[in-house]
């Protein structure tokens, strides 16, 4: 049996005819339009900035004409832009060579730095704006906004005159953004050498989630020399990066602190107790990460596991294969146990063409879910092949497609979740389709295949993840007093790494601070703990369906409805009755965890 036959392509023909429609750069004229036309606001609103501690009361009300016809332009720029974004983008990844497409997005690219550039007095006029005055910009129309508006007010005190803002603005161009890119193209041309052989990095590290033993940790030894020979340059990177962030968060420090966990929980939109709460209960209960670690070493016939070993997938004799729509059926059914409409909607993905998964020749790797912003679709991208692993990754985007869906009759602007929530309805989604598996497959071995997932998941979440986060809070504290060299960067790791793994594995992975891209992503700090979150936030929301019983599908839809408007506390506060401040809340995910890592256990 070909088990791709029946594996779907994308139909985004509703949106664009192809890519060489020639509506495209009609939209790409109309959004430049739109954004010459409000040359003149941004100018006036630039130079009101300017003298802003003199203006009156009544000239700052004037302001606020300007500022409601700029935010209601850029509602109207936006969907277009968003949607001619995801077209380009989708295109490229099914096609890594097609030019039309790769010029189209640079194009658009430039007009989004154009866009973002005579944008920025607006939000600072909307942070500055008194506190009786700015309930008098909102109208039907923009209180859409309000949610956004009210996260960038809570920066007031940090945020600076126009004029160092867009200085930084401009200067982190060729200097933080520099760095990260500079880390990109070392990886882009990094090789590694395997039994002779040179082979790119990516598949290098693809070698690590492989089935074969030797050819994992020959790939990771690879890795590590690679790196090792630019050792300086990563370790150039981070220590660029990380003072470069100290630096400006002691420029924005004028009126009160700003710390650099602050700045990644407004990122985050949670609370530093909510953080520390999350952290210090994971920390508590890492030894069930490690057991899972110890389970897998057992099933694999070793002492103890390499951190090569960490990604491996299930040792399984047979080779089962699942076609594209028995993966479909099976996931419907999943879904089905929750609610009918869920099983619905991913038998509409497949059927409307929603979902792009054959294997072909210049596409990209990896998987994500996107949506077109004009008429409120999602879509799925990934590649799929016939494996247990594969269906899982199917059953993940999905859940973020339906996500996306039950939300596709509010505003747009209400509809933008941060990176914390946004895995929420993802995992979840993985979660039914494998208790769902494992309560209908039949003989041990497949269900031996699943328990391996969830104990990998648990090793991954509860051991690696946590060493991430330890090791950028070192660096960054030992960052405030000097720049850090190779041999004490690998210091660092070799000692986040003990502190989670302990003794379950064989070694550390000291050069991780070099391979693991997160830490040289100019755009964000403290990238990896969002998943950790993510993973027992919608554990948490998971074991309150006994609870609710008939009710929680329903309370379920309405907090995914409310991610985009609110932050995670008051989310969970109003629609579970939860508190996530507290450790009860993440105990009661790590308490699930642990019933996985039991099962997996047993069927070792
Ligand atoms: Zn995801």
């Amino acid at each position: 049996m070909n088990v791709i036959e029946d594996t779907t392509v994308w139909d985004n023909s509703n949106i664009y005819s192809s890519i060489e429609d020639t509506k495209i750069t009609k939209d790409i004229e109309l959004i430049n339009g739109m954004l010459l036309g409000q040359e003149e606001n941004s100018k006036n609103l630039t130079s009101a900035l300017s003298r802003w501690e003199s203006l009156d009361i009544e000239q700052k009300k004037s302001l606020i004409t300007i500022a409601q016809d700029m935010t209601s332009v850029s509602l109207k720029m936006l969907i277009p832009f968003y949607t001619l974004n995801t077209f380009i983008s989708t295109t490229i990844s099914v096609d890594s060579s097609n030019d039309i497409a790769k010029t189209l997005r640079s194009k658009l690219g430039k007009l989004g730095a154009e866009m973002s550039k005579k944008y920025s007095s607006l939000d600072v006029f909307l942070t500055r704006l008194d506190d009786d005055l700015i309930e008098s910009f909102f109208n039907e129309e923009l209180e859409c906004k309000r949610f956004k508006i009210s996260l960038l007010r809570e920066l007031k005190d940090h945020t600076l005159d126009v004029s160092r803002e867009s200085l930084f603005q401009g200067l982190s161009t060729d200097g933080l953004h520099a760095w990260g890119k500079l880390y990109t193209d070392i990886c882009g041309k990094l090789t590694c050498e395997i039994d002779g052989s040179n082979v790119s990095y990516a598949d290098a590290a693809s070698l690590t989630r492989g089935s074969d033993a030797k050819k994992r940790e020959q790939a990771y030894r690879a890795i590590q020399k690679s790196w090792s020979v630019h050792e300086e340059s990563a370790a150039a990177i981070l220590n660029a990066i990380n003072g470069w962030r100290l630096e400006e968060n002691s420029v924005r420090s004028d009126i009160t602190e700003l710390h650099y966990l602050d700045v990644s929980c407004k990122q985050s939109r949670i609370t530093r107790e909510t953080l520390n709460s999350l952290m210090s209960s994971t920390f508590e209960k890492r030894s069930i990460g490690q057991r899972a670690i110890k389970t897998m070493a057992k099933l694999t016939g070793k002492d103890k596991l390499g951190p090569w070993d960490l990604l491996a997938p299930a040792p399984s004799k047979t080779e089962k294969k699942i076609s594209f729509k028995e993966a479909i059926d099976t996931i419907e059914k999943a879904f089905n146990r929750l609610s009918p409409e869920m099983g619905a909607f991913a038998r509409m993905m497949y059927e409307k063409n929603w979902i792009d998964a054959k294997p072909s020749k210049y596409r990209s790797p990896g998987a994500y879910c996107t949506g077109f912003a004009s008429v409120r679709e999602p879509r799925v991208f990934m590649t799929y092949n016939g494996s247990i692993g594969e269906m899982v990754t199917l059953a993940h985007e999905i859940g973020h497609a339906y996500h996306n869906w039950v939300m596709r009759d509010l505003p747009f602007m209400e509809t933008h979740y941060s990176m914390t929530l946004a895995e929420t309805a993802s995992i979840f989604a993985e979660t039914l389709v494998r208790e769902y598996l494992f309560e209908t497959l039949e003989s041990d071995e497949d269900k031996l295949d699943i328990a391996w997932q969830n104990g990998e998941s648990a090793a991954a979440m509860l051991c690696n993840i946590p060493a991430r986060f330890e090791f950028e809070k070192s660096l960054v504290e030992k960052r405030k007093g000097q720049t850090l060299t190779p041999d004490e960067l690998k210091g660092l790791m070799s000692g986040a790494w003990k502190t989670w793994y302990d003794d379950s594995i064989s070694e550390y992975d000291e050069m991780f601070w070099a391979s693991k891209l997160h830490f040289s992503i100019s755009g964000f700090g403290f990238y990896n703990y969002p998943y950790l979150f993510g993973y027992l936030f919608s554990l948490g929301i998971l074991s309150q369906r006994e609870a609710l019983g008939d009710k929680f599908n329903e309370a379920y839809i309405n907090l995914l409805r409310d991610t985009g408007k609110m932050k995670a506390e008051e989310l969970v506060l109003k629609h579970l009755g939860k508190d996530i401040t507290k450790a009860e809340f993440w105990m009661d995910s790590l308490k699930l965890v642990e019933r996985q890592v039991e099962v997996f256990e047993s069927l070792s």
